[in-house]
C-alpha cells in the first residue's frame, strides 16, 4: 500500500495489518501516533481497530481526547512541562517522557490528589543528536543510586523510551536500541521499589520499529507509516 494512497478507514486498516503482521512473534504492541492529524482521521483509525493512540503535544492531547471514544488508551510521548501535568492526569495511560526527577514529583502529587496511580517512563538520550530530550546514562543511573521511588505511591515507573538517531545506518540504530535495552535489564535486575514494575522498553518509529522490536521493544510509535507524511 503506497503512502500517497489517500488516507481513508481502508487504507489505515491495511497499513495497521502489515505493521502488525511485521510485528508478529515479536514482544512489541504498536501505538498509532496521531499529532497533527484532524479528529477524523483519528476516528478512521479507530474504526480500523486502532485504540492506542499517542500524541505528542499536550495541548492538542487536550483538544482532541474528549472528541474521541472513552476506551482509547491516550499515551503522551512528547515533552511534559510540570505546568500541564495536571490536565492530562486524569485520564492519561502511560506517559513516555519524563526527563527530569521533578516532573516525575509533581505527577505523583497531581496523581494523589485523583486517588489515581499512573505509568511512566524515562526517557533516555541514546541518539547521536543532541536536540533529542532525555536523561543521559549516567543521569539515569544516578537517579536510581539517589532518589528513593519508595515514597511516589502515585506514579507506576514502568520502563524507559529512547530514540534512535535520525539515519538510514541500520547497525547504528541497532547499536542504540541494545544499549536501551541494556540499560533497562541493569534497572530492572538491580533496583527494587514497590512503585517500580520494569516491564516496558518503548523504541521505534516509522522507519526502524522493526530494528527495535528485533532487540527487544514492547511499544513501538508509529506515525507516518499509518497515516502517511506528515
Ligand atoms: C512523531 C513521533 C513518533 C512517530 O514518528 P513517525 O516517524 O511518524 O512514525 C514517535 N515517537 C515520538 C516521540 C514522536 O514525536
Amino acid at each position: 500500500m503506497s503512502l500517497s494512497s489517500p488516507i481513508s478507514t481502508e487504507v489505515i486498516r491495511e497499513r495497521i495489518a502489515d505493521i502488525h503482521a511485521k510485528l508478529a512473534n515479536t514482544n512489541a504492541r504498536l501505538i498509532a501516533v496521531t499529532k497533527t492529524h484532524p479528529v477524523e482521521v483519528l476516528e478512521m483509525a479507530y474504526q480500523a481497530g486502532m485504540k492506542v493512540f499517542g500524541e505528542n503535544r499536550v495541548q492538542e492531547l487536550l483538544a482532541k481526547q474528549p472528541l474521541l471514544p472513552k476506551d482509547i488508551e491516550w499515551h503522551l510521548i512528547g515533552t511534559l512541562q510540570r505546568n500541564k501535568v495536571k490536565y492530562i492526569v486524569p485520564f492519561i495511560t502511560l506517559i513516555h517522557s519524563v526527563d527530569n526527577w521533578e516532573l516525575l514529583v509533581e505527577i505523583n502529587k497531581r496523581a494523589a490528589a485523583l486517588g489515581r496511580t499512573v505509568d511512566c517512563l524515562l526517557q533516555v538520550h541514546i541518539a547521536k543528536e543532541d536536540t533529542k530530550f532525555g536523561f543521559s546514562e549516567e543521569e539515569l543511573y544516578q537517579i536510581f543510586k539517589e532518589k528513593s521511588f519508595d515514597n511516589l505511591a502515585h506514579v507506576r515507573l514502568k520502563g524507559l523510551m529512547g530514540m534512535a538517531t535520525f539515519t538510514e545506518d541500520k547497525a547504528q540504530i541497532r547499536k542504540e536500541f541494545a544499549t536501551l535495552k541494556t540499560l533497562f535489564d541493569q534497572i530492572k535486575n538491580n533496583y527494587q521499589s514497590p512503585n517500580l514494575d520494569f516491564t516496558e522498553l518503548s523504541m521505534g518509529m516509522s522507519g526502524d520499529f522493526e530494528i527495535a522490536a528485533a532487540e527487544g521493544s514492547t511499544l513501538v510509535r508509529v506515525g507516518s507509516a499509518i497515516f502517511g507524511s506528515r
